[in-house]
């Protein structure tokens, strides 16, 4: 039951300030006559003192979980390509990142080389235009266009001539 759960919270946390601040009260009572202000005042310090370590907890969580994001981050970022060395060709494994200039020392001749990154650009499956709203759903689908270039053309094969009739 969770309703259970929160009347124990709410009546623990209940008795954590009003036990202290009751009993400060009675010393109060006992040294100066006044029973309600020290109790009062005790609350009140009480209540300051859980706001404050409640938020501060807080906060301390907030840091706890951006720290986590940037470990997160140096792990994405810290990828690994096996590449050959420069002079030997030997493979090594390169840990590599775009923002910075990347080099590695060969495990073997212990040269040192400059990684060189070379991209291109791919297409991508384009997915069929959905039909916007109000349009008809039956469009002909386009077929994609192939550039053919430079294949050898495959010759048909000859017309093989009627083997004469051996009659
Ligand atoms: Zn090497």
């Amino acid at each position: 039951m969770k309703n259970k759960e929160e009347i124990i919270i709410l009546a623990l946390s209940m008795g954590v300030v009003m036990v202290p601040s009751l009993i400060l009260g009675l010393v109060g009572l006992l040294l100066w006559g006044m029973f309600w202000v020290p109790t009062l005042v005790a609350i009140a310090i009480i209540w300051v003192i859980g706001y404050v370590s409640d938020t501060l907890s807080k906060q301390k969580v907030q840091v706890d979980l951006a720290k986590v994001k940037v470990q997160e981050l140096q792990v994405r970022n810290q990828q690994s390509v096996e590449t050959s060395c420069a002079f030997c060709k030997v493979r090594n494994m390169v840990p590599v990142r775009l923002n910075i200039r990347n080099t590695f020392e060969c495990t073997k001749c212990k040269q040192t080389s400059l990684m060189v990154f070379q991209f291109t650009a791919a297409q991508i499956t384009t997915p069929l235009d959905l039909p916007q709203w109000g349009q008809k759903v039956n469009l002909p689908i386009q077929e994609p266009v192939v550039e053919v270039q430079d294949i050898p053309e495959v010759p048909e094969p000859e017309e093989v001539p009627d083997a004469p009739s051996l009659g």
